[in-house]
């Protein structure tokens, strides 16, 4: 296993989407176990391929691990939001985003559709800091980064200052 370096913005790929997995080969197993590694080294709770500069369907997530300090890990390959309800605020940070935290809205709860390493099919219903990050890593996914969802205050009152922050 290895350590992935991780794609900041204004990164390319990050504005990409990213390309269904047609087949689950060593390789992407490799991948995975790469992105696990990669996530746990940098304290995130997420992790989207495009962010290790892959532009493929696949994150990885542990919520679990920062709440409680034991694993939860969890692997969605093409992971598709089926549904979801309600919104719920908070504050956001991306490993793509240095040193940046923004409050986002997101919806309460979320029911994800994808397939595992094994390629099985996992559904999953979520709600509270799980769902937040499934929704901001399939938003990777898409293209879509924390600076994509602010509102035209929060744009206002980050021009300037975010690049600055970043250069
Ligand atoms: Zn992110």
């Amino acid at each position: 296993m290895s350590i992935l370096s991780i794609k900041t913005y204004p990164a390319r790929v990050l504005k990409e989407k990213a390309e269904a997995v047609k087949s689950i080969d060593g390789r992407l197993q490799q991948l995975i176990e790469n992105m696990i590694e990669t996530m746990y080294d940098a304290s995130g709770v997420g992790l989207a391929a495009p962010q290790v500069g892959v532009s493929k369907r696949l994150i990885v997530i542990d919520t679990a691990y920062r709440e409680q300090g034991k694993s939860g890990l969890v692997v969605i390959i093409n992971p598709e939001i089926v549904y979801q309800e309600g919104q719920a605020g908070g504050i956001e940070g991306c490993l793509s985003l240095p040193r940046f935290t923004v409050a986002v809205d997101r919806s309460a709860r979320v029911y994800v559709r994808g397939i595992d390493v094994d390629g099985n099919p996992v559904e999953i219903e979520s709600t509270g800091l799980f769902s937040r990050a499934l929704q901001h890593e399939i938003d990777h996914l898409n293209g879509v980064l924390l600076i994509d969802r602010l509102n035209p205050v929060q744009k206002q009152n980050l021009s300037g200052s975010f690049l600055k922050l970043n250069q």
